[in-house]
């Protein structure tokens, strides 16, 4: 028998499962109105949620960059690719975020998994919500520390896990600021109480809260009011609301130093290009000029929601651009994304392994580049399909 006779198999159980996953063909810029697969559709599902990712002095920034300093880096931060471009975003984004350091990563994924496993070992803790990125959950297993999940945003359950960690090792408490898949925020102020009464450090995956919530766009850490002290390694995605690429830790002197020197995936990997750290710095600066974008933003927010609820749409508890409608199975939810699709609209139906066996649902996302006629064009169109 062929040895990968079983993979052809496994992915025909995915297909019989309706979980099968496939790629679409995008032409020209992100934006709400995309080509995919050579059709024009409304699109609701990016994580482009200022619409920065082809906003003209993002590009420009970009372009510029591109032309002064080339395309590669050529090589890793600790040999030669550590070029000016990054290190000046670093300076802002620690900065923006106020606190002493940040450090520049190619991915969130690299920086969760390079961050975790930094900071902890075989003779330590990680205690995540059960909700978190699949990025924080790898982290962890790479790592080889001893993992423990507590119930979605449950702070008895987090207690009861806190309770059982005894006291030799160290332990951080890994969370989503935002849940990427849920949208509702981390209940943070209790987080942080609970790991501080247990000598417990807080990390926050910032993702989907830098640049839309907290009055200035600080994310969820301004929201709640807490401080570096609270919330020691803070990480946050460039790829998302910032429009570009990559992701940033902030936090103390000694916590960059020791992700310079032990996080693997900082040394092991090309630097990325200067052009992309200048387009994620423009980014920024219009993230911190322009908070009519997060204004502009939460309009359409609250506008999808009004009409939802007014069609008896089942909306979760959330005010971020993450806006999911919950349907359950996962051929259902295909079925939807089809009906949608038909209706010039695209919104991506999330299914298990991605989410909870039998929680397949459609992420719709907002963005400030929508416009109201465009949110309007999505709620008929749910009108028309959802049962
Ligand atoms: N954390 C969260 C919560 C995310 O949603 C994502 C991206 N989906 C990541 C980390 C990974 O970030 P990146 O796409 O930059 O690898």
């Amino acid at each position: 028998m062929n040895p990968f006779d079983d993979l052809a198999a496994a992915l025909a159980r995915r297909a019989q499962q309706h979980l099968l996953r496939r790629r679409r063909v995008v032409d020209g810029a992100c934006g709400p109105e995309l080509c995919v697969d050579g059709k024009p559709l409304l699109a609701f599902c990016s994580n482009d949620y200022l619409g920065l990712a082809n906003h003209p002095q993002v590009v420009e920034a970009f372009v510029r960059a591109a032309r002064e300093h080339g395309v590669g880096s050529g090589a890793s931060h600790l040999i030669s690719g550590h070029h000016r471009s990054h290190h000046a975003l670093e300076e802002e984004f620690a900065a923006f975020l106020q606190r002493p350091r940040a450090l520049l990563f190619s991915t969130g994924y690299m920086a969760n998994l390079g961050a975790i496993g930094a900071l902890l070992g075989r003779e330590d803790l990680l205690i995540g919500d059960k909700l978190n990125h699949a990025s924080l959950l790898d982290a962890g297993q790479l790592s080889g520390a001893r993992l423990q999940r507590f119930l979605h945003s449950d702070m008895d359950s987090l207690a009861q896990r806190l309770a059982a960690a005894g006291v030799a090792s160290r332990t951080l408490v890994a969370v989503d600021g935002v849940f990427s898949m849920d949208g509702d925020l981390a209940p943070l102020p209790a987080i942080v109480q609970q790991a501080k009464a247990h000598g417990a450090w807080v990390m926050v995956d910032d993702a989907h809260g830098i640049g839309t919530v907290g009055a200035s766009g600080r994310g969820v850490c301004e929201h709640f009011g807490l401080s570096a002290d609270d919330v020691p390694v803070l990480m946050c995605t460039l790829g998302k609301a910032l429009g570009s690429f990559g992701a940033i830790v902030a936090g103390s002197d000694t916590l960059i130093d020791t992700l310079i020197q032990f996080a693997r995936t900082y040394t092991y990997t090309t630097a990325l290009p200067p052009a992309v750290a200048e387009a994620a710095r423009a980014g920024l600066r219009i993230l911190q000029a322009e908070p009519e974008r997060r204004a502009l933003l939460q309009a359409r927010i609250q506008r999808f929601r009004r009409g939802a609820q007014q069609l008896g749409l089942p909306l979760l508890a959330s005010d971020t651009p993450i806006q999911p409608l919950q349907v359950g199975d996962s051929a259902a939810a295909l079925r939807l994304e089809a009906a949608l699709e038909a209706r010039g609209i695209l919104v991506t139906a999330i299914r298990p392994p991605t989410v909870p066996a039998g929680s397949a649902r459609l992420r719709i996302t907002l963005s400030a580049a929508h416009s109201e006629a465009d949110v309007d064009r999505l709620l008929d169109a749910l009108a028309g399909v959802m049962p």
